[in-house]
């Protein structure tokens, strides 16, 4: 039995003796539900594993209650401090160099000589890392390969039964995971340049861009099936049936995504955005998906047609996600459009 937890502060408290005893614990944060284990204890951190069924060469982003603490563990370069001190807490994970005195259990980050570090911005997320105090090994609290929970009832949807309990938050503002940032100089000179943007994610990139003018996106496969980062795997974020992109006509067994005024013609339709607005669109994107793709099988539709998002702001992250979805190569964009 898993169970649902008030945010109250008996709820946090109690969320943190179960995270201290090495259980399980969902818990709200800004982007997505993250699957909290401590990060300090191995057993704890394969538990995450395990209850999501995610291969452990995909390593785990690691939440902690303040920069300080994140650059105890993770030694920080002069670009890190100056983006934690803009961006932090909030949806920016940075990967960096482990120090030799990291705390952190070496199987969180797939035995990595990396480490990638988070301060989340959520209140609830802080308090319970304030109460926990220890770090939080945190990945989004969904089964791997399926599409990330932004409310706790999809969290039961996902893991009952597999974990402790969930921390009740109500709805994730952002609705998409964290932007991650790789400062390390590590794999040598991939593709040249570093810093290099390994997913796209709340923070943006015309908002990183004064920071680090030559950020790469190298997300997902290259052009020849060739995996360019750890975790980055092709299909993360997938539905039962199948998506198509940039649909501009609706098919009869088809149900729709709708970003702006609805295609004519669709039986089922999630409607992201009206307004167009990229924002609201990314906080509804994977409960949009989740309620389409389950209303369309009960309706006996043949497949999922999401209509095109512009890639600039978070628009970038939803398409990203949405490639994800439809099994197609994340391949990589350069210049960046922000920088083309
Ligand atoms: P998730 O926790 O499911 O949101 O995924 C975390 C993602 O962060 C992984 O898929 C990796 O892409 C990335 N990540 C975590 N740790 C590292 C690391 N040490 N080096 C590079 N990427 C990392
Ligand atoms: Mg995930």
């Amino acid at each position: 039995m898993t169970r649902l937890l008030p945010p109250d502060a008996a709820g946090i408290a109690e969320a943190a003796a179960l995270l201290r005893a090495g259980e399980l614990v969902a818990f709200p944060t800004e982007t997505v539900y993250g699957l909290g284990a401590d990060a300090t204890n191995g057993k704890a951190v394969a538990a995450i594993f395990a209850a999501k069924g995610r291969p452990l060469f995909n390593p785990l982003i690691i939440h902690y209650a303040s920069a300080e603490a994140a650059f105890a563990d993770a030694m920080p370069t002069p670009l890190a401090v100056q983006l934690a001190e803009k961006f932090w807490p909030g949806p920016l994970t940075l990967v960096l160099e482990r120090r030799g005195e990291c705390r952190i259990a070496d199987l969180a980050s797939a035995d990595l000589p990396t480490l990638a570090v988070r301060v989340p911005a959520h209140p609830i997320a802080l308090a319970l890392l304030r109460a926990a105090a220890i770090p939080l090994a945190g990945p989004s609290a969904n089964r791997s390969g399926r599409v990330s929970p932004t409310r706790a009832a999809h969290v039961l949807e996902e893991l009952e039964g597999r974990i402790a309990a969930v921390l009740d938050g109500g709805d994730c503002p952002i609705g998409v995971e964290s932007t991650v940032l790789d400062l390390t100089p590590t794999p040598a000179d991939l593709n040249g340049r570093f810093p290099r943007l390994l997913r796209p994610g709340g923070v943006t990139a015309e908002a990183l861009a004064p920071f680090t003018g030559g950020a790469l996106v190298t997300v997902g496969i290259d052009g020849t099936g060739g995996l360019l980062g750890p975790g980055m795997l092709a299909s993360h974020y997938a539905p039962s049936l199948p998506l198509r992109l940039h649909a501009h006509d609706i098919g009869p067994d088809e149900a729709l995504l709708a970003f702006g005024p609805a295609l004519p013609g669709a039986k089922l339709v999630y409607q992201l955005s009206a307004t167009r607005d990229l924002g609201r669109a990314a906080a509804h994107l994977f409960e949009g998906l989740r309620w389409l793709d389950h209303e369309a099988a009960r309706a006996g539709l043949k497949g999922l047609a999401a209509m095109p998002i512009p890639e600039e702001g978070l628009g970038q992250a939803i398409n990203d996600r949405l490639m994800r979805a439809a099994h197609l190569p994340t391949i990589p964009i350069f210049p960046p459009p922000y920088l083309a």
